[in-house]
């Protein structure tokens, strides 16, 4: 189980450490039935921010400590100043942290890359991958079904917006 309290407050530094600002109140917390992304930013009304992060993040061993550190960053970088979305501010900032520190960090990461195949299921590996390209949010399918045949008509419940892609999922057999 790797120690959250101890990979935020070194991603803290770190992100600080390049000169980049981030929110002044922020609160993280293990989201144990996280099974879509691994992690989530959320702006408070007070102007505070919650950050959620997978509890499989923590508590997969074939997840490196580094892997994880890219969630929480990724993360972090949403509490700046105009970087709610993955564009502009956001992605340089993105760019600026692997650059310095050798991340891999961006919008979506698989399972693949970040060293697990499929934690969803043991059985039935994944095989679609959605990606909402107003927010970001990802959902993955195992199977067809309506959903993902008829992708474009559904709304994203995170946004609202009706902008599903279709991704290639990797996949390691
Ligand atoms: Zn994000
Ligand atoms: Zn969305």
């Amino acid at each position: 189980m790797k120690d959250l309290k101890k990979l935020t407050g070194e991603c803290i530094n770190e992100v600080k450490a390049a000169g980049i600002c981030i929110g002044e109140r922020i609160s993280f917390e293990i989201n144990k039935r996280a099974k879509t992304r691994w992690g989530l930013c959320r702006k408070n009304r007070d102007g505070s921010y919650q950050i959620q992060i997978a509890g499989i993040l923590l508590e997969d061993n074939r997840i490196s400590e580094k892997s994880c550190k890219e969630t929480i960053i990724h993360e972090l970088l949403h509490t700046c100043e105009g970087c709610m979305k993955h564009t502009g501010r956001w992605k340089q900032y993105a760019l600026k942290m692997n650059r310095l520190y050798g991340y891999d960090i961006k919008r979506v990461t698989t399972g693949v890359e970040k060293g697990v195949e499929n934690y969803r299921s043991s059985q039935l590996p994944v095989k679609y991958m959605f990606v909402c390209k107003s927010c970001g949010a990802v959902i993955y399918r195992k199977r067809e079904s309506r959903f993902t045949r008829n992708y474009r008509n559904y709304i994203c419940t995170r946004c609202g917006a009706a902008a599903w892609s279709r991704r290639k999922v990797e996949r390691t057999e």
